[in-house]
């Protein structure tokens, strides 16, 4: 840019994630990921003459459930409206939604950035019904219509305009995806559609207190996408201003082939959805009791959980921050550290070689084999000076993952992998090895004391790694110097 006039973003988001529930908002028409098309559509589903919808209740304390670790209040009245447009894959003409009496109103959410921590406002939380796919790559010149998704329980989480980069953007959208994960409301998987993200940006000059007119690019499937597609628009309004022009209010779409967005349509107003209270769905009127209920069943929820780790683990900031990726990651750790006090090492090796092993395997931590006093045991030889640590990796690590052989010293025995510490032996490995080399003996006593290192490293070949490498370096030294 070269102008000299300072802009600002200012970007307001709409989540919407799925509700992981078995069945839909108002049938009990299952909401099975990937199914044959079209066969998960009772007339309910599809909106025919005579069908009654019924609310489910599991979603509806799925919703609460995300207001409370939001910080939201929980609307006590409730009814869904129809919000009216046509649209192929929106089978009866309608979507079913909360209009003017969102189930979970303002909140917040705390975003780190860099280390810095900060609450991003929201502004609502509400109950929606999903629509059904069109999809335009299978057939060359049909639109096929698969209407399975008609009908699933969506939360929609909207934002304040309160996020002002689309790096801000990417660290609220991957707290939220953590957070719907934690919670069990949603698999927060985005390659499937099951969170999706619609970004509303707008730019203004520094220090103007007005927004400036948004544009909205809906539908983005990947947190990289949303932060790219939010880059490309901040970019774009920036130079329509500069160039004197004025920015429409836009809907728009993100190409992923080229990163840029595209407009679809001129923005409509809330009026032209002629939004009016369902008139077959009777209003829903939550109970304190209930609502407490819901509050009590919460599990721990990931900031106080990483507080927790640092306190009670002596774990710092950034382990604990690590750990608290997800629900079960924190239950691996807890349980191992019933078995160690070496807390470190847990996180290490979770965050570490293990990850490492998860990640090849495209598991999670609530699918490890491996069980918690295993990983225990293999710290506790390790601390013992039995094993080193890249050889426990490297070679132990692989054998245990399944969770079939737990009995780590056998295996170390069996691999022929335990560090020697007996004296007489190890001293038997440093006499070779100082022996080897005569030259170098002269040299390390003439004072170039970093050949240390080199005669470790002979001991290490001497030994096939089996020498402890602290006892070995202290006998090393102690004959070197005399
Ligand atoms: P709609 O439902 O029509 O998309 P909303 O008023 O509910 O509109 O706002 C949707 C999102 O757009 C919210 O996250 C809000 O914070 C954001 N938003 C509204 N105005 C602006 C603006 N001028 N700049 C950036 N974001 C905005
Ligand atoms: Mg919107």
């Amino acid at each position: 840019m070269t102008s000299s006039k300072q802009y600002e973003a200012v970007i307001g988001l709409e989540v919407h994630a799925q509700l992981a529930t078995n069945s839909k908002l108002f049938c009990s028409d299952a909401t099975t990921y990937g199914a044959s098309p079209n066969t998960q559509i009772s007339p309910i589903t599809m909106g025919h003459p005579g069908s009654l919808p019924k609310t489910n209740k599991k979603a509806v304390e799925f919703a609460i459930k995300m207001g409370l670790a939001c910080g939201s209040s929980i609307v006590k009245e409730n009814y869904f409206a129809r919000k009216n447009y046509f649209y192929p894959d929106l089978p009866k003409g309608y979507q079913i939604s909360q209009h003017t009496t969102p189930i979970c109103a303002g909140g917040k959410v705390q975003i780190k950035i860099e280390g810095q921590k900060r609450f991003v406002q929201l502004n609502r939380i509400h109950l929606e019904e999903d629509a059904g796919k069109s999809i335009h790559d299978i057939d060359p010149t049909h639109t096929l219509i698969d209407l399975n998704r008609a009908g699933t329980p969506l939360i929609e989480i909207v934002t304040e305009p309160d996020l002002y980069s689309a790096e801000e953007a990417f660290a609220y959208v991957t707290e939220i995806r953590k957070l719907v994960q934690w919670l069990g409301i949603c698999n927060g998987n985005m390659e499937e559609g099951s969170l999706r993200c619609d970004a509303n940006v707008s730019v203004r000059l520094k220090g103007e207190k007005k927004l400036g007119t948004r544009v909205e690019v809906k539908n983005l499937n990947s947190i990289r996408n949303v932060k790219k597609a939010i880059e490309f628009e901040i970019t774009r309004l920036i130079e329509i201003l500069e160039s004197g022009g004025t920015i429409t209010q836009q809907t728009r779409s993100f190409d992923a082939s080229n990163d840029t967005t595209f407009a679809i349509r001129d923005k409509e107003e809330a009026n032209d959805y002629r939004y009016f209270p369902d008139p077959d769905l009777a209003p829903f009127v939550l109970s304190e009791s209930y609502i407490d209920a819901i509050k009590t069943g919460l599990p721990i929820l990931p900031a106080a959980v990483e507080e927790k780790l640092m306190t009670q683990f002596q774990l710092s900031a950034y382990d604990a921050a690590q750990l608290c990726e997800s629900l079960a990651t924190v239950h691996y750790f807890e349980a191992t550290a019933q078995h160690t006090i070496n807390f470190k090492s847990v996180a290490n090796w979770m965050l570490g070689p293990i990850k490492s092993y998860l990640n090849e395997a495209g598991l999670d931590y609530n699918k490890l084999a491996l069980q918690p006093t295993t990983l225990a045991n293999l710290i506790r030889l390790i601390d013992e000076g039995q094993l080193n640590f890249s050889v426990a990796a490297s070679k132990i690590l692989p054998q245990i993952t399944d969770g079939k052989k737990t009995d780590v010293l056998a295996i170390a025995t069996e691999l022929n992998v335990l560090q020697v510490n007996d004296a007489d032996t190890l001293e038997k490995w440093v006499d070779a090895a100082i022996a080897s080399m005569p030259d170098k003996v002269i040299e390390y006593q003439k004072g170039k004391k970093g050949l240390i290192g080199l005669f470790i490293g002979a001991v290490k070949k001497i030994s096939q790694g089996q020498a402890d490498p602290n006892k070995v370096g202290d006998m090393l030294m102690k004959k070197l110097n005399k």
